[in-house]
């Protein structure tokens, strides 16, 4: 049985914004449809998408680095800290990016973190319109820490074993 620990996304949540630039124009709009909903909550974004959002809205958006420079990964490290509870994120799926496996890797760390993450409009407007968005949300992850410890132990192990031979 896998060991689980509950993390809770709490009330006033932390929204990562992201849009390839094909998709930028469709994140604004969706943005300004959904910009009082969107102001209860604190938001960030990658570099570019998140100075568009702030320039053409006035919502406040922190921005962390252009996603071909790092930003990406910035969010994904910001996943793992707990410190992003969901993410828009409108990937382009007919453009090749030159950072496709920053894009991935982002991907596959909110699915680790089981936090929500909306690919397109229509799930980012499923998303914002939860009642969920206005209460903490509490769900199991595995327990890394313990799975951590576990794997040092069992190597330990192994390693004292060979000593021996
Ligand atoms: P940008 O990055 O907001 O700086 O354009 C988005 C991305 O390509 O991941």
């Amino acid at each position: 049985m896998t060991d689980t620990i509950n993390l809770t996304i709490p009330e006033k949540k932390t929204i990562a914004l992201i849009a390839h630039d094909n998709k930028k124009n469709v994140m604004l709009d969706w943005v300004r449809d959904n910009r009082d909903r969107l102001a209860a909550h604190t938001l960030c974004g990658t570099g570019t998408t998140a100075r568009l959002i702030a320039q053409q809205t006035n919502l406040p958006v922190r921005a962390y680095n252009s996603g071909p420079l790092g930003g990406d990964q910035q969010i994904g490290a910001r996943i793992a800290e707990g410190k992003i509870d969901c993410v828009i994120f409108f990937w382009d799926p007919l453009t090749a990016q030159p950072h496709d496996p920053d894009v991935k890797a982002l991907l596959r760390i909110a699915l680790v973190y089981d936090i929500p993450i909306a690919n397109n409009p229509a799930t980012a407007d499923f998303m914002i319109r939860s009642p969920l968005m206005e209460e903490p949300y509490t769900r199991p992850i595995q327990n890394f820490n313990a799975s951590t410890a576990a794997r040092a132990a069992a190597f330990s192990a192994e390693a004292d074993n060979e000593a021996v031979k």
